[in-house]
């Protein structure tokens, strides 16, 4: 089906954006990459006035560091996130987790910031970005505000932007010398996950000093899994002890049925992934 009518408009300078949100209230609709708000169009469960193509706006495609952190423009693509050298280093299971984003075609023009403010729980990009505990940056009328990832999402579909506002960037400390794994199980090659967990682990002196496991598809929104975090502290780097502990990863949960698994498949799933992301990202044997 053809999209409703609309208005387009490219602006250069993200004052411009903030300024044509507001002139377009709930008429207009900011334009990413495009993946999931063109097919939201075409089927016509969305009827804007006014696109506004983030695409030519300076500064916001681009990795740079600042100080501990990165921080990476909204309209970095995923291609550019797992090829990205500062990336790679400070940031590694992001890579991982864009990497394994649908199929090129896709990678070369979804976005960080669009996938972040579509809030699919089933996206892979928030999991890792909880898992690495970034801080988004938002600008609106009255400037730039930041919010942690973890207070971002807040129900299917739905995070703390409001409608005259554009994420930015998205602000990533790094995490020199932890390692970090994406483990994201699908039911075929190139689709989404049924079930994803992004891990990051910082050992010392041979056990887990600190875990932080992001997980897509287990509710209405990305979640963090404080169980398996908690039970991860202290354990030795071996993976069968890893792998016990990370299997809670599901524990308090509460994801959806569909025809790719019932809740208590997914818990399943989220411990198995987690077990194997951690033992992979501490470097385990056994
Ligand atoms: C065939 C197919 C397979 C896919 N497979 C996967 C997959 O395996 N894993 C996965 O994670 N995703 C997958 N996707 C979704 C894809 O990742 C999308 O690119 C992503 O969900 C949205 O990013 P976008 O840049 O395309 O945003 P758009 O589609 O342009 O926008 C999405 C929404 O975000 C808003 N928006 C965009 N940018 C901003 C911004 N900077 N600030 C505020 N609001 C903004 C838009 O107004 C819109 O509401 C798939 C999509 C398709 C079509």
């Amino acid at each position: 089906m053809r999209p409703v009518a609309f208005d387009y408009i490219a602006p250069t300078t993200v004052a411009e954006v903030v300024q044509a949100l507001v002139d377009g209230g709930d008429d207009a609709k900011l334009l990413g990459g495009g993946h999931s708000l063109l097919p939201v169009l075409r089927l016509r469960m969305a009827d804007p006035s006014m696109l506004i193509d983030l695409g030519r706006v300076d500064g916001l495609r681009q990795v740079r560091e600042d100080g501990d952190g990165l921080v990476i423009g909204a309209m970095t693509t995923y291609h550019a996130l797992a090829h990205d050298p500062l990336v790679g280093e400070h940031a590694g299971v992001l890579a991982q987790a864009a990497a394994s984003v649908g199929d090129p075609q896709i990678r070369y023009r979804g976005t960080i910031g669009g996938s972040l403010a579509h809030a699919d729980p089933a996206g892979d990009i928030a999991p890792a970005v909880l898992a690495l505990e970034a801080v988004l940056e938002i600008t609106g009328p009255s400037g730039v505000r930041t919010v942690p990832a973890s207070e971002f999402f807040e129900d299917y579909f739905t995070t703390a932007l409001g409608e005259d506002e554009v994420l930015t960037a998205v602000r990533v400390p790094k995490h020199t010398g932890w390692g970090m794994r994406y483990e994201k199980f699908s039911q075929v090659a190139q689709s989404w996950g049924i079930v994803a967990v992004a891990a990051a682990v910082r050992v010392e002196d041979g056990t887990v000093a600190e875990a932080r496991l992001g997980m897509s598809n287990m509710g209405s929104t990305p979640l963090r899994s404080g169980a398996a975090e908690t039970a991860l502290i202290g354990q030795p780097v071996e993976a069968g002890a890893l792998q016990r502990a990370a299997a809670r990863a599901g524990e308090g949960t509460n994801p959806t049925t569909d025809p790719a698994g019932t809740p208590d498949y997914r818990r399943h799933l989220a411990g198995v992934l987690a077990g194997r992301a951690v033992a992979a990202a501490a470097g385990a044997s056994g």
